[in-house]
């Protein structure tokens, strides 16, 4: 009972959030939730846009792009841990709350462990460590960006074969050893991973090359369709959706082109 009215309480506040914005979570048949459009726009505005909960750049340990806005140049990697990058120092310090508890992590892992992660598992390290500060009320949350939202994104385990479960649960042993001192709970980071698969996007530059993988919980509300009336973009690591086409309030759910990672 009181995760329900937990619940209710986080989706009553993205409502109002989303509602200033023009949008509504709704029920939508055969789809579960969607977005839906409370006002109308026009194509080219911009429906939404989301900073990630959690991010990881593509690469671990040669040259990558920056933690905190996926630049690729002149960037210098973190000279304790040695697989953060940044572009600067302004970068660096926006990232430091999250990268404090990453990089002890890391730096204090064998050279033979460092050479296991794989970007994905960073990106699970670092929504598990975003998840601890928000518990520990260290970094600030919004309606639109809490781990509320990411604890109920679908993860369609039903759907999953035994093999990718496998691969799962091998991931999620490699996190635990990440983060020994965390209470770890396999089988909930296993489900995670399968979130991540269903719901990280591939965030790109403006060329469409790939940068990295982000987590952003309500562009993940919106349906995907081969016949899109909206599209996702990247500026860094923001996520912007944008109408591709008119979209009248009430009517038209938003559907956003199929490109998730
Ligand atoms: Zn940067
Ligand atoms: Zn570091």
């Amino acid at each position: 009972m009181a995760s329900d009215s937990n619940e209710m309480a986080w989706m009553e506040d993205l409502q109002n959030a989303l509602a200033a914005r023009g949008l509504t979570v709704a029920s939508i048949p055969g789809k579960g939730r969607g977005l839906v459009a409370t006002r109308d726009f026009s194509p080219g505005d911009v429906i939404i846009f989301q900073e990630p909960y959690a991010s990881a750049p593509n690469k671990v340990s040669s040259s990558s792009s920056c933690d905190a806005c996926f630049a690729t140049k002149n960037v210098r990697k973190c000279s304790a841990c040695q697989v953060a990058w940044y572009c600067g120092n302004a970068c660096q310090r926006s990232e430091w709350k999250l990268h404090q508890l990453e990089c002890k992590a890391l730096y204090s892992l064998s050279e033979e462990r460092r050479k296991m992660l794989t970007p994905t598992i960073r990106l699970m390290v670092r929504l598990i460590l975003r998840k601890q500060l928000q518990c520990e009320k260290v970094i600030r949350t919004t309606a639109e960006d809490n781990y509320d939202l990411v604890s109920t994104l679908e993860a369609h385990i039903s759907s999953i074969n035994e093999n990718q479960l496998v691969l799962y649960a091998q991931m999620a042993n490699l996190v635990k050893l990440v983060l020994p001192s965390l209470d770890i709970d396999l089988k909930e980071i296993t489900h995670t991973f399968s979130k991540l698969s269903c719901n990280a996007h591939t965030i790109c530059d403006a060329e469409l090359r790939s940068l990295g993988t982000g987590l952003y919980p309500v562009i993940s509300i919106i349906n995907h369709s081969c016949v899109p009336n909206s599209v996702l973009v990247f500026e860094n690591r923001v996520a912007i959706v944008r109408a591709t086409e008119p979209i009248a309030k009430g009517v038209n759910k938003l559907h956003r082109n199929c490109s998730n990672y």
